[in-house]
């Protein structure tokens, strides 16, 4: 299976050509959340190549492993560096060589990259040990709800750490560029299903069954307005719908309406009453509509917050790679990450990657036709090893 030449401590000269043909492999063989099987696989025999010793996640997918530090010690304070590894469930439309060979499986959202610019800090780091023991967290499941960061913490892949670093490529920023914020730079998010059920009937007559549809409409601009009321309008809330289905008569009041939808914030705090405030809000407008309403909350991850210190960290290694141009501002985004989760117990530092080459158009993440400048990713790989030095 991984009849290519894997290489072992690359050096300056042929990192880049390795981290690339990683990143290829990577792709190519492109696996959804927790069925990173091959993946986990292909990473655990890079890594075991280098000489390290890898930790296999209970949850099936992912591992974890540390590397030692300069004078052989382990029990210092360790300084973490993660990558995520889940491909999602849509089909590339790339033309790319090494387009992935799993039918509706495909890396647009660069995790592949991520993941081969680990390893090539893996290398640096096994060629020249750091001041102190440095863990590398190859993560799955990152696109789902709650994502698989939740379970690595769960299963102690933060004990021991003093400070993480993680990454997400940027595809509307130049090669060169890494967009480093203190604060919050993620938004979190959040799926939910409403299930509105009656005993349906006779359109005629809406005041002999529950009226399904229209207590749906309720909800949808209730809940919408009940968050408007009770949320600080600063947290910058979003509730959308983006499912609705019920009803196939003109003149019958339908059984049960579904309906989905997301709430994303910018504030923790929004985070923190979402399931309570849907709840509640949708159980109060069904029943003054006589209807019955369940409500299914999947809780995403929280906003990802930079800590300060780590955020100067940061800066001084992208400077030490890129330079004081390098350095570029962020905001903070309505998209989530699951990094999240590791903020819980360390402090922690997630950075925006540019991987645009100036050439083509800008093709966005979650884009059939994403695409990537893979002249960045040894720089990525030093990244990483520089902001483990410290
Ligand atoms: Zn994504
Ligand atoms: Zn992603």
């Amino acid at each position: 299976m991984f009849g290519r030449n894997k290489g072992s401590k690359a050096s300056e000269g042929d990192l880049a050509a390795q981290v690339v043909e990683w990143r290829r492999w990577l792709h190519e063989n492109a696996e959804r959340s927790y069925e990173e099987h091959e993946t986990t696989d292909y990473v655990a025999s890079v890594l075991e190549d280098m000489g390290l010793k890898v930790h296999r996640f209970d949850l099936g997918t992912g591992l974890w492993c540390d590397v030692p530090a300069a004078d052989g010690t382990s029990s210092k304070d360790v300084v973490g560096l993660r990558a995520d590894i889940d491909a999602l469930p849509m089909t590339e439309d790339t033309g790319l060589d090494f387009a992935s060979a799993n039918e509706g499986v495909s890396h647009a959202c660069g995790h592949d990259a991520h993941t081969a610019m680990l390893l090539g800090a893996a290398s640096l780091l096994v060629a020249d040990p750091p001041p102190q023991p440095v863990r590398l967290i190859f993560q799955p499941a990152e696109e789902t709800q709650p994502g698989g960061a939740k379970k690595c913490v769960e299963e102690g892949v933060t004990d021991g750490l003093t400070q993480l670093m993680g990454l997400h490529c940027d595809p509307h920023r130049p090669t060169g560029e890494v967009g480093v914020i203190a604060g919050p730079i993620t938004s979190s998010n959040a799926n939910f299903g409403i299930t509105v059920t009656s005993s349906g009937g006779h359109t005629a007559r809406p005041h002999e069954t529950g009226d399904t549809i229209f207590a749906a409409a309720q909800i949808v601009t209730g809940l919408t307005a009940a968050l408007d009321r009770r949320v600080d309008p600063r947290a910058g809330a979003v509730l959308t719908f983006g499912s609705i289905n019920g009803g196939s008569a003109v003149n019958v009041i339908p059984a049960k309406v579904e309906m989905w939808g997301t709430l994303r914030s910018a504030k923790r705090a929004v985070w923190e009453i979402g399931e309570e405030l849907v709840t509640t809000s949708v159980a109060s407008i069904a029943a003054t509509f006589g209807v019955e309403a369940e409500v299914t909350y999947t809780q995403g991850p929280p906003p990802v917050i930079n800590d300060e210190e780590c955020a100067e960290r940061a800066r001084a290694a992208v400077v030490s790679v890129f330079g004081e141009e390098g350095v570029g501002t962020a905001e903070q985004s309505s998209g989530g990450d699951d990094f999240s989760w590791y903020l819980d117990s360390v402090p922690g530092v997630y950075l925006r990657f540019g991987v645009h080459s100036g050439k083509g158009e800008e093709t966005d993440l979650h884009h059939p036709g994403f695409l990537l400048d893979e002249d960045a990713l040894a720089d990525g790989a030093r990244l990483f090893d520089a902001f483990a030095r410290g």
